[in-house]
């Protein structure tokens, strides 16, 4: 009897305090303070937008009551494993590791689909750049075997999309000299010092990243074209042909051709409608003022940016908004 009623209080208790962590949970999930976007390197691109999203949302702090705050992370791979962790409300992430995360294919494989992967736009283009320095005599693509060459900081999405494009070539690291994974922050400087030959970056323009070189040694970019990356291009519904146009950078007097992704904003279903909302109603109300917020921003398109490159299905704040401003039509 005694033991009866103590199991029984103690099964109510129990029952009490999971109510109360849930009505927690859903007050947390209804009244999100503060949201963190997790970018990329300092000199790339995703940094200056996710500290320009945040700009345009704190703006407007007196409405919704929230903080944003853009981290420099290590790139699109690590983002999107902190949002599938909890650990992050938004990232920026490559169309190609978008729809690898959600699908749980290629590096994704291993730790399955992430069901809860939203989207909330996409962004600027970002073509796979290789640079390399003045002096070189890399020429194209198939030139970088035997290099030493900078694929990347695991995490980042350059590094997939250079294990990818590799893969589709046949090749392996140990077809290079050395296989450096710095951080994008830290590679135009080895490749002015002579510690590597080649960059591979896949980045909007222009970029510190690469403007920086560029000033220093003299480097230039090459061009990645052929019968393997028309292919790839081909097979994909998230690589595309792109190029870097002519006068992006000092001394670049021609368009170089490649191929490339777009950057894109995802969120996870566990940041709150409210959060997603005005954060895509920030960008939107403010339209211009966000496109004038970087040179690379330039060929961004309201429509464009709601209908290309995304894999997820939208999240329901940036749909309540898009509905709202008469964007989409159901
Ligand atoms: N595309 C790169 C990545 O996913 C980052 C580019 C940037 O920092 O702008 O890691």
């Amino acid at each position: 009897m005694h033991r009866s009623i103590a199991g029984t209080l103690r099964a109510v208790t129990a029952a009490v305090g999971s109510v109360a962590a849930l009505a927690m949970a859903v007050s947390a999930h209804a009244d999100q303070r503060f949201i963190t976007i997790g970018t990329g390197g300092v000199t790339g691109v995703y940094y200056p937008t996710g500290q320009n999203i945040c700009r345009l949302v704190n703006r407007d702090q007196d409405t919704h009551g929230m903080r944003c705050n853009a981290e420099s992370t290590g790139g699109s791979v690590f983002n999107l494993n902190s949002i599938a962790a909890g650990e992050m409300d938004f990232g920026v992430a490559q169309s190609d590791w978008q729809h690898h995360a959600y699908h749980g294919t290629d590096r994704f494989e291993d730790q399955g689909a992430n069901p809860e992967l939203r989207s909330v736009f996409s962004l600027h283009p970002e073509p796979f750049t290789v640079v390399v320095r003045g002096d070189s005599d890399i020429q194209d693509f198939e030139g970088i075997l035997g290099k030493r060459v900078n694929v990347g900081n695991p995490g980042s999405g350059q590094r997939g999309t250079v294990e990818r494009l590799m893969a589709e070539y046949g090749w392996t690291m140990d077809d290079f000299t050395l296989a450096a994974e710095l951080p994008s922050r830290e590679q135009g400087q080895a490749l002015c010092d002579n510690r590597i030959d080649v960059i591979l970056f896949t980045v909007g323009h222009p970029s510190a990243a690469i403007q920086e070189p560029i000033a220093t040694c003299d480097a230039r970019i090459v061009p990645v074209t052929g019968s393997v990356v028309q292919t790839l291009v081909e097979e994909t519904p998230y690589y595309f042909d792109a190029s870097i146009p002519a006068g992006m950078y000092p001394g670049q007097d021609a368009d170089v051709q490649t191929f490339g992704v777009g950057a894109t904003l995802v969120t996870s279903t566990e940041t709150s409608d409210n959060a997603v909302y005005h954060l895509t109603r920030a960008v939107f109300e403010n339209f211009d003022t966000f496109k004038g917020m970087h040179p690379a921003f330039q060929v961004l398109s309201p429509e464009g940016m709601v209908g290309q490159g995304l894999s997820a299905p939208m999240h329901e704040g940036a749909l309540r908004y898009y509905r709202e401003a008469g964007m989409l039509s159901d």
